[in-house]
């Protein structure tokens, strides 16, 4: 999920008085950083709960709204859940975590977690750089702690916050909850984590009062940095987010709200990996974890084979030189491979996966090669055609339920006149089509909050136009 699901909701005003209490807070500490971990701790947890409340709940897959709770996965080993959940394998020579969840529900967590689990940290295991998944690592690391990361987790971290002001304007649109501006309080800031081991290809097995831990490198799937945690003496395999929130479903080898493309092949090859340890528990590091080596290596099965599927019609439709547009509209899952969308959606993955092969230039036009979209025409075209023309041909497509079309002349039509109101009438109409599709049909959150965005700016643009 994403790396920036941070503060929602609160007003600039709060959180300016919240950050202000916690510089005298922290200044009172002086040097005791265990004082200094407690009322930063306290902060988080105040913070968390004022964001939560906040948020409606089936934005983002409703991940907010799941309980802090520990779950006795197996003799052992223990699971605090929450937005992202928690892990502690424990052994007489201390304890391994994977994965750490994300800041605002640090506080809460190692509450319910640590009373039940007793020793040190021995070592966090950051199953990749998304914030969900590691913000929680301060609050939890000790002074001995190893810090055990994919090889590639450094270039994830360093990418997604050099690029943190760009992705925070993209993430607001699929997480509407998120303040303006990126916050700018330092114990909620994303990165900075240095790993003391790293995993490759390699991957990467340590053994600790009697437990064997292999630590997989597993990339592909949320990014080239995944890790997976294998036990083999409990088949048991932490997942994190490579097999994504929901058991099974179809992968988000694209994420709309921006990030460097996945490779398939990589997904491929790691799905293979996962297949042949035959697993008996799988826990993931969102919602529930599943039991049953059949329901497992089925699923994981189902969603190699479905990755393959459309992998493999992406490729034969290159090379039967159909457009990306036509093949986003024909690759549809067969029956028997059928899966939920509601993460990545297949479409969607026919134009990453044609994009990772061949980039951006399809040989459509030479215009795609130079600085000058056909938008640029838009505006003479509306006075060409005449904007009552264009709108009247809107309407028509909205009333057949041709969204995308429709959407297009409505754009013609606002190049010319920004304010034009039926236009803006026109395009909350159409984002309620797709909303009402991806509701009923496609079950893709990133759609459905995009959706709920772009209705709530136009409506907003309306009204001050005066349009009640
Ligand atoms: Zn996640």
């Amino acid at each position: 999920v994403a790396r920036l699901t941070v503060v929602a909701g609160i007003s600039r005003l709060s959180m300016t008085c919240l950050s202000a209490g916690l510089i005298i807070a922290l200044a009172g500490c002086g040097d005791d950083s265990s004082i200094k971990r407690k009322v930063e701790l306290k902060a988080v947890e105040l913070i968390g709960k004022i964001a939560t409340r906040s948020i409606p709940d089936d934005t983002a897959g409703g991940f907010h709204t799941i309980p802090i709770e520990v779950v006795n996965i197996a003799d052992g080993v223990h699971q605090v859940m929450g937005i992202a959940n928690t892990h502690i394998i424990s052994t007489s020579e201390g304890n391994v975590m994977f994965d750490t969840g994300i800041s605002l529900q640090a506080a809460e967590q190692i509450k319910k977690l640590k009373p039940v689990v007793p020793g040190p940290i021995t070592h966090i295991i950051l199953s990749h750089s998304h914030a969900d998944h590691i913000t929680g690592a301060r609050f939890w690391r000790e002074k001995n702690t190893e810090i055990i990361t994919h090889r590639e987790f450094a270039e994830e971290q360093r990418y997604l916050t050099d690029l943190e002001l760009y992705l925070h304007k993209r993430n607001r649109t699929v997480f509407p909850w998120m303040p303006e501006e990126p916050v700018d309080i330092e114990m909620l800031k994303y990165g900075g984590i240095v790993p003391t081991i790293t995993v490759d290809e390699n991957d990467f097995k340590f053994e600790q009062g009697g437990v064997k831990f292999e630590v997989l490198s597993t990339p592909g799937a949320e990014g080239a940095d995944n890790i997976c945690l294998w036990l083999p003496q409990k088949k048991i395999l932490f997942s994190g987010d490579t097999l994504g929130p929901n058991f099974p479903q179809f992968p988000n080898v694209f994420t709309m709200r921006g990030e460097k493309v996945r490779k398939p092949m990589e997904y491929l090859n790691t799905l293979d990996k996962l297949i042949a340890l035959d697993a008996e528990i799988l826990v993931p590091s969102h919602r529930d974890h599943i039991v049953g080596k059949a329901a497992i290596r089925a699923g994981l099965t189902l969603i190699r084979d479905a990755t393959r599927y459309v992998h493999d019609e992406v490729i034969d439709g290159m090379n039967a030189g159909k457009s990306v547009e036509q093949l986003m509209k024909e690759i549809e899952l067969p029956d028997e491979l059928a899966l939920t969308e509601e993460h990545g959606r297949v479409s969607w993955a026919v134009k990453s996966i044609w994009e990772y092969y061949a980039t951006w230039f399809h040989f459509d036009s030479p215009t795609e090669l130079f600085p000058t979209p056909v938008r640029d025409i838009y505006a003479e075209l509306a006075s060409l055609a005449g904007v009552d023309t264009l709108l009247d041909k809107a309407d028509q497509h909205i009333a057949n339920n041709e969204a995308m079309l429709a959407l297009h002349y409505l754009e013609v039509v606002l190049a010319k006149e920004p304010d034009n109101i039926r236009a803006l009438q026109g395009q909350v109409s159409v984002y309620n089509i797709v909303l009402h599709h991806a509701i009923e049909v496609t079950k893709n959150s990133y759609e459905k909050d995009y959706m709920r965005t772009l209705i709530g700016r136009t409506k907003t643009r309306l009204e001050e136009l005066g349009d009640t």
